[in-house]
């Protein structure tokens, strides 16, 4: 299916946006040929930053959020219509920095969205500053004598607030984020991917994640066992990529709403809609 728009894009050339786009565009077409997703029922939002051109990049109903709110505006989205499929973008900053409540409360709530972080830890479209995902002694416009602070552990975060999928990508490895990507858009509750996603412009890390990155799925990681999970998520020196962890629990609105539809009944009939398409 195609999903390109109009908009002309404005990435930088290299930057690791374009491998997580198009992963996801491979990832959704793929759903949908195989009949497990209807793009029509899809609905996505993107915070601020480099990352949230992302919305102007897929052909699919999309919502551009305040800085750090893209997984709290789809949330709202799954609770008053839960026949929807929500995705969130989000930068390293605009979840872990301005957004990182909502981030933990989606995980604790098992809200059924997908949560998908374009981490390069730096803020790129504010031309370099550190970010809570930054290096220590990282050194950019905000730290030029080098970040002080330890870097935050985005996995570990969401697996100690209670994510029922928990998953790491790197762009460098296309086919295998694809993968990621389709398992964390089935998955019923809350799905979270950290995805590496390097900045040429003001962070490339992409050497050292091609030298330190393994595939979990490789080593037989049991991604049920939670403690599994934890280790693999504080390790440093080499970098699991792929499932940590999935469990299945009810989510926010299994236990809310119990197949209530808030929507619904503020739905116009169906020959209303058709009325006004005529007019046209
Ligand atoms: S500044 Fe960095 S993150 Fe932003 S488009 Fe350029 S390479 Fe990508």
């Amino acid at each position: 299916m195609n999903l390109e728009t109009y908009a002309e894009n404005t990435w930088c050339k290299g930057c690791g946006n374009f491998g997580l786009l198009n992963s996801f565009k491979d990832a959704v077409s793929e759903l949908v040929e195989e009949g497990a997703l209807r793009a029509e029922n899809m609905v996505i939002s993107s915070g601020i930053g480099c990352h949230g051109k992302t919305v102007d990049y897929l052909n699919l109903n999309s919502f551009y959020s305040l800085h750090g709110r893209a997984i709290s505006c789809v949330s709202g989205m799954k609770i008053a219509n839960p026949n929807l499929t929500v995705v969130a973008f989000q930068g390293d900053g605009d979840a872990f920095g301005e957004g990182i409540a909502h981030v933990v409360f989606s995980a604790k709530r098992n809200i059924d969205a997908t949560l998908l972080v374009h981490d390069n830890s730096v803020y790129g479209l504010t031309t370099g500053q550190f970010t809570p995902t930054s290096e220590k002694g990282f050194k950019g416009k905000s730290t030029p004598r080098g970040s002080i602070e330890e870097p935050m552990n985005p996995l570990a975060l969401v697996l100690a607030s209670g994510g029922t999928f928990v998953a790491r990508g790197f762009v460098g490895k296309r086919k295998h984020l694809v993968g990621l990507f389709k398992k964390a858009l089935l998955h019923k509750g809350f799905s979270f991917v950290n995805v590496l996603q390097p900045c040429v412009t003001f962070n490339n890390t992409y050497s050292r994640y091609r030298e330190s990155t393994y595939i979990l799925e490789d080593e037989g990681h049991d991604a049920t066992d939670f403690q599994a999970a934890w280790g693999k998520a504080r390790e440093t020196e080499r970098i699991p990529i792929g499932l940590l962890y999935q469990v299945e629990r009810p989510t926010f609105n299994d236990l809310l709403l119990e197949g209530l539809v808030p929507a619904e009944p503020r739905a116009p009939p169906l020959s209303a809609i058709s009325e006004i398409i005529s007019e046209r």
